[in-house]
């Protein structure tokens, strides 16, 4: 398979040339096609994958398409990442591949920073929010903060690391406030209880891709 055959539009897959991604990883031949027919995914995969990419190419097609259906305000994506280097790296690279090619707005709402440049990005309309568990909680809860009513497209990168740094609460949380009906992906190196049994409580008849 080759990201010609994956359905991307066309300034999409430009922009995947000029950052020079030439062929699909292992990864993301196979959670393309999943993630892109809209179906929940669990994805067995570390860092260096190529990860980032194979769920950020389905995100902003969904957002495209959703973006046209629901006007409102509050991102239609949100990432949730274990850390701020993390959350940093991955709204990097949603700005590179998401941003010119498709018009998005992308969000680092991270703990350790002011929530001032946070609050006024998501004012400002950003289609893509990108973050930890705590700083997602935090301005879920504020009056004018995050809202996550629009979200129908939600990954939980790094997961277990999410839960290794006790983020678990929080993670549960977030999802019970993003509508159920959602495409849900989750990107995890390991598989403990703890996080199957959160896979069995929030994604619907997902296909597991084993890498
Ligand atoms: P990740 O596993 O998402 O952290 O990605 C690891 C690195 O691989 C990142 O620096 C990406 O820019 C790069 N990368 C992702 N997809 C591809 C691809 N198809 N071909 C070459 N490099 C890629």
């Amino acid at each position: 398979a080759r990201f010609e055959h994956a359905g991307l539009p066309r300034e999409l897959l430009a922009t995947v040339r000029k950052l020079g991604y030439e062929e699909p990883t292992s990864v993301q031949m196979q959670a393309l096609p999943v993630a892109m027919s809209g179906r929940d995914l669990i994805g067995v995969a570390a860092t260096g994958s190529g990860k980032t990419v194979a769920y950020l190419l389905p995100l902003g097609c969904h957002v495209m398409a959703q973006r046209r259906l629901e006007h409102g305000e509050g991102p239609i994506g949100l990432v949730l990442a274990p850390t701020h280097e993390l959350a940093e790296q991955i709204a990097l690279e949603c700005r590179k591949l998401l941003g010119r090619s498709l018009g998005l707005n992308c969000a680092s709402l991270i703990g350790g920073v002011g929530k001032y440049e946070q609050l006024k990005a998501l004012r400002a309309g950003c289609e893509v929010a990108v973050g930890t568990p705590g700083r997602l909680v935090e301005l879920l809860a504020m009056k004018n903060g995050l809202c996550a009513r629009r979200v129908t497209f939600v990954v939980l990168d790094e997961a277990d690391r999410m839960f290794s740094l006790g983020f678990e609460p929080q993670v549960r949380a977030i999802l019970q406030q993003v509508r159920p009906d959602r495409q849900a992906l989750l990107f995890s190196a390991t598989f403990p209880p703890a996080l199957e049994r959160l896979a069995r409580d929030s994604l619907s008849e997902p296909i597991r891709l084993a890498i």
